[in-house]
């Protein structure tokens, strides 16, 4: 009975995040851009050799130098919290403990930041185009439960969002992707 409960909640759920999809006002297409993209509109690989051409493609990792990466974001975050001692010192718990967690917050972003620099400048794998995440929990098996399913849902959102952050931003900035005119 609970089962069939939580079952009709999902699908009202469901109806309503369509209705305000359907609603919503439509964003501008996005589309690939061809001056970044060796003159073509689709996404293909080819081996670049040229060091400056190399530059300008999407740095990534592979399984054995994504390690290295995650470690170099590590350190430069224990190296901070060992120099939190040095920091201020009077100011008051309460006030503190939220400023601290959005300070964190914002620290873990920006050190992240500063790995994706890293990995652009330093990374010896270029592609033409950012590949897309894969699905999440795609090497599970076995069917998940409802609540598994709710979760990677959300986390399959996540990344679409993500994504759609990604080409607006490149679009933006005259980068791989580009606003269509039509
Ligand atoms: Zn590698």
């Amino acid at each position: 009975m609970r089962r069939l409960h939580a079952k009709r909640k999902m699908e009202v759920d469901k109806l309503r995040k369509e209705k305000a999809r359907k609603s919503a006002p439509s964003k501008p297409a996005i589309e690939i851009n061809p001056a970044r993209n060796g003159g073509k509109n689709y996404h293909f690989t080819e081996v670049v050799r040229n060091k400056e051409a190399r530059k300008h493609m999407h740095a990534h990792t592979c399984e054995g130098c994504a390690g290295y990466y995650e470690e170099d974001e590590r350190s430069n975050l224990n190296h901070a919290a060992n120099c939190k001692g040095s920091g201020s010192k009077g100011s008051s718990s309460k006030s503190k403990s939220t400023s601290s967690k959005k300070s964190k917050n914002h620290f873990l972003d920006e050190r992240h930041r500063q790995m994706e620099a890293r990995l652009q400048k330093t990374s010896r794998h270029r592609a033409q185009h950012k590949p897309d995440p894969e699905p999440p929990d795609y090497w599970q098996m076995g069917f998940p439960n409802t609540q598994r399913v709710e979760e990677i849902n959300r986390r399959a959102e996540k990344d679409r969002e993500e994504k759609r952050l990604y080409m607006e931003a490149q679009a933006q900035t005259d980068g791989f992707y580009r606003y269509r005119k039509d």
